[in-house]
């Protein structure tokens, strides 16, 4: 994929999903892409390798729940694999503090060669296994949470609340859309109650995507 459709695809998928991308944001990718494609081919890192694919279901998907970060000033992905959705996020919000979390350790070395090579600050990947107790485990607290491909909901419900600071909120990123009742009976379930919920589709495929926000009730 060239450099002018890499842009335009960017641009108007950004437009599709309503997101204010800024114009520093596709060189930033596009270095991405370039290095996840170049690990992948040594480490097993995603089965989507098509340029095209890899802008619109990693990257556009990542940053397609921009709006439910905004306001935060930290950020922790737990199970973040090959940095999504958390690395496009950091190159789209410079200024949000991010922290990937994987247990496998070919993928944070992805992570942190990935870092550098962006020259991200306030970004870090740390090779450490969450199992819910972010003391022991020395996972670091942030404001917002956030998994992609992680856990099914009533896992992530269970698991997430520890590591969020007080006041703090979890962003479930669902593949197959739950209708409002059942996102507030899982919630409720946990002491949780849901702040937001919204449906969209990838620009391109028209893939179904949910994404709702939960905070102790
Ligand atoms: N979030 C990425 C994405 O959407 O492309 C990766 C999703 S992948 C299906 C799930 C990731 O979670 C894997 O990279 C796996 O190593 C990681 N993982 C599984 N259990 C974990 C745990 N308890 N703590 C940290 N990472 C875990």
């Amino acid at each position: 994929m060239d450099n002018a459709r890499f842009v335009d695809q960017l641009q108007r998928g950004g437009e599709a999903l309503g997101l204010s991308l800024g114009e520093g944001v596709a060189p930033g990718l596009q270095r991405l892409m370039a290095e996840l494609l170049k690990w992948n081919a040594k480490v097993n890192l995603t089965a989507i390798t098509a340029p095209e694919e890899v802008l619109e279901k990693h990257f556009l998907d990542s940053l397609a729940v921009l709006p439910e970060v905004e306001g935060a000033a930290s950020l922790l992905d737990l199970g973040a694999g090959a940095g999504f959705p958390g690395l496009p996020l950091k190159l789209a919000r410079p200024a949000l503090a991010v922290t990937l979390v994987d247990a496998v350790g070919k993928k944070v070395g992805f992570l942190k060669a990935a870092i550098a090579a962006l020259g991200l600050k306030e970004a870090r990947g740390l090779h450490l296994r969450a199992e819910g107790d972010p003391e022991r485990e020395g996972i670091p607290r942030a404001e917002l949470l956030i998994a992609r491909a992680f856990m099914d909901l009533p896992d992530w419900l269970a698991l997430a609340p520890a590591y969020v600071r007080p006041g703090g909120r979890v962003v479930a990123m669902l593949g197959k859309a739950q209708p409002e009742s059942e996102l507030a009976a899982r919630a409720s379930e946990r002491g949780l109650r849901v702040v937001s919920s919204r449906q969209y589709r990838l620009p391109f495929s028209g893939a179904e995507r949910q994404v709702a926000v939960f905070s102790q009730a």
